[in-house]
């Protein structure tokens, strides 16, 4: 059995059965049976069921948000966000449907042309930091191009996945279509990735899991899209507005307790400001609202288990912080303060995802210097550029290797813009039109009109 904690106070809140290989099987053998008539549906009617779909989650928005709260211990207000952005993927990909065209391509001797073909059955594996948001951005250009789905949520946060199941049937879309399976990732999501009759992988989580999936599916040539880890740089120039970058900063690393794989957990400052920048940053952290999940002011929550509180507690060990702020004093519940180091792009606190509300503050000199330490890490997830002089945003956008930027901003999510990492951050992209290409296939068909 699987016991699912609350993280904010410990108390079990569901005890589930776990699926193993067999019951993946199963999973996948159902998928396998609607894919012909989930394919044939008409794209105005995959269009339909999937705009209600979107519609019976905003219906349900409220309790969603409660489910997401109490499993992840993500503040109330950022679960709301999250769920609306969850119908909003739903309702962006029903209007993707019937918006995708193929070519007519210029040969001789007749004509050619291609067609955007469905996959087949496609694994959806998803973390437990994002976990309904995730499995919707994945499930959204999924189910647009005529796949079925085995989704498998991660073991610590599999309730909202399996109440969508529930509105996927009450939507109208035929059962079998969307499994969830619920269980050990090296069990049904290896056996996701190896089975023969799954023909893709969408897989969010870290980059050590990620580097199995992509091994597990090289005996069966599975494509799959990865979306790794990160550790994205937040560049602060001298001509930046400073004020408004340091209030935002804390939030673009300690939202979701800094389990974000987008948090700019590398803030890099020019020398020349370093020490203005970092008054006011340590201002506005202290000022981060911790505490009880549920209640509408609170900023930041607990971690989402003992086990990664430990983690995150070794890369501070020794280390004496420039900040760290305070927790509830409740003897329950995986808190862990918002903490700032002052560090060095060598630091292993610099080089490593840490995934809790932990931030190295770094001095640069000049731009030159900038760019060459936001690329120096194994990542290319995310990032942000702050600064007045637009020719510099533009270059240093340019020059920096990540697969999302923004620009005197935080905010790179989109459900109409495309996401996704470089280097070891992964590839393969999600949201916006750009998604659909991860699941399907393109078919040239060449027609002679000779007589
Ligand atoms: P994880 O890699 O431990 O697990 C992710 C999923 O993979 C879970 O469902 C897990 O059960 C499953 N899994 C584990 N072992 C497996 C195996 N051998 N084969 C197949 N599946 C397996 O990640 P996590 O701890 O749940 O999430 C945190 C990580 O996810 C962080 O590294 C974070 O950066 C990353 N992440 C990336 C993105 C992105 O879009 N790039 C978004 C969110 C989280």
């Amino acid at each position: 059995m699987l016991t699912v904690l609350n993280p904010a106070t410990e108390e079990p809140i569901a005890e589930l059965e776990q699926a193993g290989v067999e019951e993946t099987d199963a999973a996948v053998a159902r998928a396998r049976e609607t894919f012909a008539a989930w394919r044939a549906v008409a794209p105005a009617d995959r269009g339909r069921l999937l705009r209600r779909l979107a519609t019976l989650v905003e219906e349900h928005s409220e309790e969603l948000a409660g489910i997401e709260s109490r499993n992840v211990g993500k503040p109330i207000t950022g679960a709301r966000s999250e769920v609306a952005m969850v119908a909003q993927v739903f309702h962006f990909y029903a209007g993707a449907v019937d918006k995708r065209y193929g070519e007519t391509i210029p040969v001789a001797g007749g004509e050619a042309l291609t067609f955007r073909e469905p996959l087949g059955v496609v694994g959806l594996i998803v973390p437990w930091n994002f976990p309904l948001n995730i499995a919707s951005w994945k499930l959204g250009p999924t189910l647009a191009c005529g796949n079925t789905v085995v989704l498998k949520p991660a073991e610590l946060t599999p309730l909202s996945a399996l109440r969508l199941a529930e509105l996927v049937l009450e939507a109208g879309i035929p059962e079998g279509v969307v499994n969830v399976v619920v269980g050990k990732g090296s069990v049904v999501g290896q056996r996701l990735v190896e089975h023969p009759d799954v023909a893709k992988i969408g897989f969010t989580g870290s980059t050590e899991v990620g580097r199995k999936v992509m091994e597990g599916a090289a005996g069966t040539i599975k494509r799959i899209t990865l979306e790794l880890g990160g550790k994205s740089a937040n560049l602060v120039f001298a001509d930046a507005d400073l004020e408004r970058a340091a209030a935002a900063a804390p939030y673009a690393v300690f939202d979701n307790a800094g389990q974000d794989c987008c948090a700019r957990s590398r803030i890099l400052v020019q020398r020349s400001v370093y020490d203005r920048f970092l008054d006011h940053l340590v201002d506005a952290t202290a000022a981060v609202k911790v505490g009880d999940p549920s209640l509408d002011e609170t900023e930041m929550g607990p971690l989402i288990s003992a086990t990664h509180r430990d983690t995150v507690a070794t890369y501070l060990e020794g280390i004496d912080g420039r900040f760290r702020g305070e927790v509830p004093e409740s003897d329950r519940g995986f808190w862990f303060p918002c903490t700032l180091v002052e560090a060095t792009n060598d630091d292993r606190i610099a080089r490593e995802e840490v995934f809790g509300p932990v931030a190295a503050v770094i001095p640069f000199a000049d731009e030159e210097e900038a760019v060459r330490l936001a690329n120096d890490t194994p990542y290319g997830l995310s990032g942000s550029i702050w600064t007045r002089d637009g020719a510099r945003a533009l270059r240093v956008a340019r020059d920096v290797d990540a697969g999302v930027l923004s620009v005197n901003s935080n905010s790179s999510v989109r459900v109409s813009t495309p996401f996704g990492g470089v280097k070891q951050s992964g590839f393969g992209r999600e949201l916006g039109m750009h998604a659909l290409d991860g699941y399907s296939d393109v078919k040239s068909v060449y027609i002679s009109t000779e007589e």
